[in-house]
């Protein structure tokens, strides 16, 4: 398709309020991922409304998965036999203001939760770039948005709840359970089903964001950890063509920054309105810019709740590296621009620290995040991956576990060095298997 028809399609769809597929789902109707470039291999799906009725579908069914609100590209949650669903429910959410904690159901979303807390005084720490996405699918996957002091969004987790596979409870805490926390945390969906979540949470403050445009590249060369350290949580988008970063957005507490943006930012200039990370689709969709205050829920994410996210008719692929070799890894992808430009909506890079969680791509490495938003052509996407993959490769290369890559299960496998003793955990939760589809067996256990 032609980028201009592609535009035009694209802000079609902008346009319209966000409405999650399986809310109007029906028995025996496929079910697809958000994207829609993923039929899921069952439409078979009970939901649990409660506890009780989650450990009984657990034990009922020998094979089956637990469907979140759908948001990853890859077939990690796919499941050819039967889908467990946990509806959100807002009514679950409970606030403790002593130990500053909340917790919550295993379907609640961000969205859900980020009000609740704002209207109580309080904040997490972060959020990826949508607000659509549940919380304990997102902790799955080391979810993750941007900021050099910001581990991903599973570093908030304090205490997990879950139902294994043989239907019985295991109740698992930062505080009294050490590494089997550590382990179970970003748990890729393979122990079991995460019925209540517990995060830290922190007092509520205002933020806001700037955006600005063409940085030149060669500006990352010397100052990349200035860049990414001038805000709580800074996002580059490029496309990779004409050695600028065409937008830079930084977003700051009130109270840590300035109410008018910097006039030259490293050779780039502050927008002057409202811009799409994509720049020729309009913002509507986007979280407020140009300085205007706002609680911290509505600027860290790019995209507004109750909007479609992102473009839609969309794949992501996104490839964490070592922080210390961000420029290096930059300037290896920016040699494929020619190949990559007609194929990419938009990249996005951004940082996120270290964290002690086994199967966490960022596990014990301040990391960088080289993102791409590709037009929904698989075929020339997945011919892409491997030349960015093979770029990559002399930074030990981790993707992202919720989005697309080839990478080899071999090498993927000698990247984690806690994988061992990860299959040990997978073995006690789950020795049947339960959990495991085709994605786990190939990446994880092949
Ligand atoms: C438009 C868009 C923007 C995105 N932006 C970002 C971003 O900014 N940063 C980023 O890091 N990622 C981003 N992602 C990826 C996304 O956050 C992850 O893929 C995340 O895991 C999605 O959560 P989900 O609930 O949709 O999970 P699903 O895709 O439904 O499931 C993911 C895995 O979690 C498991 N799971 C889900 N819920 C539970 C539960 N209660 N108990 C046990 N296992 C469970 C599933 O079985 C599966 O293995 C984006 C995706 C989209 C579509």
């Amino acid at each position: 398709m032609e980028k201009r028809t592609f535009i035009k399609l694209s802000s079609a769809m902008l346009a319209t309020p966000f409405l999650s597929p399986l809310d109007k789902w029906l028995p025996n109707e496929k079910i697809q991922n958000w994207a829609g470039n993923l039929t899921y291999s069952t439409s078979k799906l009970d939901q649990a409304n409660s506890l009780e009725q989650a450990k009984a579908i657990i034990r009922k069914y020998p094979k089956l998965k637990v469907l979140g609100t759908r948001h990853c590209f890859n077939a990690i949650a796919d499941s050819t036999q039967q889908f467990i669903g946990l509806p959100p429910n807002e009514q679950a959410i409970e606030l403790d203001t002593d130990a500053k904690t909340v917790t919550v159901d295993g379907g609640l979303k961000y969205g859900q939760l980020a009000p609740f807390l704002e209207s109580k005084g309080f904040a997490l720490h972060n959020l990826a770039s949508l607000p659509h996405i549940s919380v304990a699918g997102a902790c799955a996957t080391a979810t993750h948005g941007s900021g050099i002091k910001q581990g991903n969004l599973a570093t908030a987790v304090s205490a997990m709840e879950i139902v294994t596979a043989n239907g019985e409870v295991r109740s698992l805490s930062r505080k009294k359970d050490g590494e089997t926390f550590r382990a179970a945390v970003v748990h890729l969906g393979a122990l079991g089903a995460v019925t209540r979540i517990t995060l830290d949470v922190q007092p509520t403050f205002q933020m806001r964001q700037y955006v600005y445009e063409n940085l030149p590249t060669d500006q990352l060369k010397d100052n990349f950890d200035k860049i990414m350290g001038s805000g709580y949580s800074v996002s580059l988008f490029t496309d990779w063509l004409k050695n600028r970063i065409n937008e830079v957005w930084v977003k700051s507490p009130v109270n840590d920054s300035k109410s008018t943006p910097e006039a030259d930012f490293y050779g780039a200039t502050p927008a002057k309105k409202n811009l799409h990370p994509i720049a020729e689709i309009p913002a509507e969709n986007c979280t407020e810019q140009m300085g205007v205050p706002g609680p911290w829920y509505e600027r860290m994410p790019h995209f507004k709740m109750g909007f479609t996210p992102s473009s839609g008719k969309e794949l992501q692929s996104e490839y964490f590296v070592p922080r210390k070799n961000a420029v290096e890894a930059i300037l290896a992808v920016e040699r494929l621009r020619e190949q990559i430009n007609p194929h990419l909506m938009i990249s996005e890079i951004r940082t996120i620290d270290a964290d002690d969680f086994w199967m966490s791509p960022c596990y014990k490495q301040p990391s960088v995040a080289l993102h791409f938003t590709w037009k929904q052509n698989w075929p020339a996407v997945q011919k892409l991956l491997p030349m960015i993959e093979r770029e990559l490769a002399p930074f030990n290369v981790r993707p992202h576990w919720g989005k697309l890559f080839t990478l080899a299960p071999s090498v993927l496998q000698s990247r984690y060095e806690k994988l061992a003793d990860f299959r040990k955990l997978v073995q006690e939760y789950d020795p049947t298997g339960k959990f495991r589809n085709e994605f786990l067996a190939h990446n994880l256990f092949s």
